[in-house]
């Protein structure tokens, strides 16, 4: 649901606060490796969160900053699983780091037995053992409300795959519908006679009343209605390229979302989350991963992923699907000329009916908004709204009945409030 914690600054430092699963190095880590300090407590602590049974260190590493034995034996136990070769190294951008990335983000996911069987701290198998390394570690010791806490997220993950997921691209794929009807009205405009009478103007007046597109405004309704249509149809693109088919206890490679089962500090409160224009910032950091230049401290992986907290486990059905499509608005957003979709207002929100039209066009929820009153109709919609207002204690003015036909800006004006990057 929130973003911007995790944008913090766009400028040198991607990542205020870096969680696990996002790192990059500058060096190598673990036999023979510069071992640079910061890369070595990153790796220590990526190895200390991901669960033995998918190849962490079992006791967890002291996070000291040191290869010494244990972190290159944890390094070692962890290619086993994960990659073809054992050098007990981790290097920049190779599949060791890759995989532990990957590994740290399935470990926080739903699904992963809690590794408390002997069998997760089997014995180290060939390789070049470190010199001076110490036998196997042992599993992981999970409190049982660690445990809970995963069985929870499993039962989510579940549920966000088989049920919610599905009804999300129902909605879209409404949503995409009405959005092409009502790009096909705009289309015809200025015909103020022959529209009243045209079929698709009840689409265009439900696209108009959540981004308060105007009639008498044509050109910017047309360009407008235009872009809310190619979001949607990236978003039920997405919805079908990147779910994936579910492995048990590991997401696949192309599977966007990723349960928590515990809620990270920066996101505390939030049923989800995810960086603006993940899917193309995944593209462009691969790109320029590609071209030798690393910017900042963000793994593609990490970037590529809409997380759900256990937050989201609050919430009721119809807002939860709310909270899925918002956040995949704000992942499709960007591919190419730099349109994204910010957080401008929640729809519990004043400042979301003071949006101005400009505003609701760089908006998530009001993306998440069209989407669902597109497939469920008005009264659902504002059902929805409120309970999850409710449920979140930012109740209870939920603003959804706008009127849908809405007067013009004042004939040869411009509005005062155009988002900064001057129009659709
Ligand atoms: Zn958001």
């Amino acid at each position: 649901m929130q973003l911007r914690v995790l944008m913090g600054d766009l400028g040198q430092t991607r990542v205020p606060c870096r969680l696990p699963g996002a790192v990059i190095l500058e060096g190598s880590v673990g036999y023979t490796g510069t071992n640079r300090k910061e890369d070595v407590l990153a790796i220590q602590e990526s190895l200390n969160s991901v669960v033995a049974a998918l190849g962490g260190p079992g006791e967890p590493l002291k996070e000291d900053g040191i290869a010494g034995p244990r972190t290159q034996n944890a390094i070692l136990r962890f290619q086993q699983h994960w990659v073809p070769y054992r050098d007990s190294k981790i290097e920049p951008d190779k599949a060791t780091l890759r995989a532990l990335n990957r590994a740290v983000g399935a470990s926080l996911t739903a699904g992963i037995p809690a590794a408390a069987g002997p069998s997760a701290g089997g014995a180290v198998a060939a390789g070049p053992a470190p010199v001076g390394a110490p036998k196997a570690a042992k599993p992981p010791v999970l409190s049982d409300a660690d445990k809970q806490a995963i069985m929870k997220a499993a039962i989510r993950h579940a549920t966000v795959r088989s049920v919610l997921l599905p009804a999300c691209y129902q909605a879209a794929l409404s949503a995409v519908r009405v959005a092409t009807r009502a790009t096909a009205y705009a289309g015809r405009l200025p015909s103020p006679t022959v529209a009243r009478e045209d079929p698709d103007r009840l689409k265009f007046l439900l696209v108009a009343k959540h981004f308060k597109l105007h009639e008498k405004d044509p050109g910017h309704a047309r360009t407008g209605t235009q872009k809310i249509e190619t979001m949607i149809r990236r978003m039920c693109i997405t919805l079908v390229n990147r779910v994936g088919k579910p492995i048990p206890g590991v997401p696949p490679a192309d599977d966007i979302f990723v349960s928590l089962w515990r809620t990270p500090q920066a996101v505390a409160g939030h049923p989800g989350y995810t960086w603006l224009g993940g899917l193309a910032e995944r593209h462009r950091m691969l790109g320029t991963l590609h071209g030798g230049e690393v910017p900042g401290k963000l793994s593609p992986d990490y970037a590529d992923r809409i997380y759900l907290t256990p937050e989201f486990d609050k919430s009721h059905d119809d807002y939860r699907s709310h909270v899925l499509v918002h956040e995949l608005a704000h992942f499709i957003g960007d591919m190419q000329g730099g349109w994204t979709l910010d957080d401008l207002g929640y729809t519990y929100e004043a400042r979301y009916r003071n949006n101005n039209s400009y505003q609701r066009l760089h908006n998530a929820d009001a993306f998440a908004s069209l989407v669902r009153e597109s497939h469920f109709g008005t009264t659902l919609a504002a059902k929805g709204a409120q309970i999850a207002a409710n449920l979140l204690g930012k109740g209870p003015n939920v603003h959804v009945a706008e009127t849908p036909v809405l007067p013009p800006f004042p004939s040869g004006t411009k509005d005062p409030f155009a988002y900064p990057s001057g129009g659709v």
